[in-house]
C-alpha cells in the first residue's frame, strides 16, 4: 500500500514512514526532556542497546539477539527505577482532583489572610518558617515524621510554634483544611539547589521538594533574609509582597491552576528547557 521505495525484498510504505517519524519524535522528545540530567546518559545507553538488539534481530544473529533482548527486557524496570521521581510527578499531576478539595471558598479567604499576616510578622522578626498547605490528598507519610497536633489555624499559635529555641519550631508545619495537622515534619528535598544562581538552603529545598511530589503549596519564610517565598508545582517564587502573597494563596489554595493535561504539558515544556 502506498509503496514509497524498495530495498531488495523490503518495501517501504507510507505507513512505515509515519511509524518511523512517530518513534523518532518520541525518542527525541524524551531525550530533550532529560538532557543534562544523570538519567540522559543511561537513557542513551538503553537506546543503543535497543538499536543493536533490533539490528541483531534483523540480521538474524540469534545468540547476540538473545543476549540483547535479555538486556532490553529489563528496560521497563530500569526505566521505572531511573525515572521514578519524574513518573511520580506525572502521576501526581494526573491524579489532581478538583473535587477532592479540602476547603470551601470562604475558608480559603480566611486562611489566606491569616497565613499572609503570620508570614509577614515572622519575617519582621526573622524567624524562619516552613508551612505546607495541602490542596487535595493527604500527606500521611510526611505527617508521621513529625508530631500531630490537630489545632485550628491561628496566627499567634503559628508564630509561637516557629519561635526559635522551642521544641516544635524545626522542620515543616502541615496544614490540612483549617487545621494545623502536624509540626516538625521532614520533607523530601528538591534536587534543585539554586534559584537565579543563588544557592538554595535546606528549608527552601524541602519546601520546593514536597510540591514536586504532592498536591500542596509551600510557604517559606527565610530566617536569613526574612524574605517570603511560595513553592507550588515544582516552582519557587521568592520575595513576595504582602498583597501578592495573599492574592496567590486566595487563588491557589483551592485548586491548582495547572492540572490535568494542561499541567502535564507545562511540566514537559518546563523540563525541556
Ligand atoms: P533560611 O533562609 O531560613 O536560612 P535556608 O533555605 O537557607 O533557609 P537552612 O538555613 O538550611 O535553609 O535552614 C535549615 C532549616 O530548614 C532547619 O533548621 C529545618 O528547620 C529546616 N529543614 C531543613 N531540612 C528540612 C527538611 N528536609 N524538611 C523540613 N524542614 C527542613
Ligand atoms: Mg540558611
Amino acid at each position: 500500500m502506498f509503496e514509497l521505495f524498495k530495498i531488495g525484498f523490503l518495501s517501504f510504505t507510507f505507513l512505515d514512514l509515519i511509524d518511523v517519524v512517530i518513534v523518532t519524535l518520541i525518542f527525541y522528545k524524551l531525550y530533550e526532556i532529560i538532557k543534562g540530567t544523570v538519567a540522559s546518559q543511561i537513557f542513551l545507553g538503553l537506546v543503543i542497546v535497543l538499536l543493536l538488539s533490533f539490528l541483531a534481530q534483523a540480521a538474524n544473529f540469534r545468540a547476540l539477539g538473545w543476549l540483547l533482548k535479555l538486556v532490553s527486557d529489563i528496560w521497563v524496570i530500569a526505566f521505572i527505577v531511573l525515572f521514578q521521581p519524574e513518573i511520580r510527578r506525572l502521576l501526581v499531576l494526573l491524579g489532581r482532583n478538583p473535587l477532592a478539595r479540602l476547603l470551601r471558598k470562604q475558608d480559603t479567604k480566611d486562611i489566606a489572610q491569616i497565613l499572609t499576616e503570620t508570614a509577614f510578622e515572622l519575617s519582621q522578626v526573622q524567624h524562619g518558617a516552613l508551612i505546607v498547605i495541602i490542596r487535595s490528598a493527604g500527606l500521611r507519610g510526611v505527617v508521621e515524621t513529625g508530631e500531630e497536633i490537630n489545632a485550628k489555624i491561628n496566627k499567634n499559635l503559628i508564630r509561637t510554634i516557629f519561635f526559635p529555641r522551642t521544641p516544635l519550631h524545626d522542620g515543616a508545619m502541615i496544614i490540612k483544611g483549617d487545621q494545623i495537622q502536624a509540626v516538625r515534619c521532614t520533607l523530601p528535598l528538591s534536587a534543585t539547589n539554586t534559584y537565579n544562581d543563588y544557592p538554595l538552603g535546606m528549608r527552601h529545598r524541602a519546601g520546593l521538594g514536597i510540591t514536586e511530589q504532592a498536591d500542596v503549596v509551600s510557604l517559606i519564610v527565610s530566617e536569613e533574609t526574612g524574605s517570603i517565598s511560595i513553592a507550588d508545582n515544582g516552582k519557587l517564587i521568592r520575595g513576595l509582597s504582602k498583597s501578592s502573597l495573599k492574592e496567590y494563596l486566595e487563588k491557589n489554595l483551592l485548586v491548582s491552576e495547572s492540572k490535568g493535561v494542561k499541567g502535564i504539558f507545562e511540566y514537559f515544556s518546563k523540563n525541556a528547557k
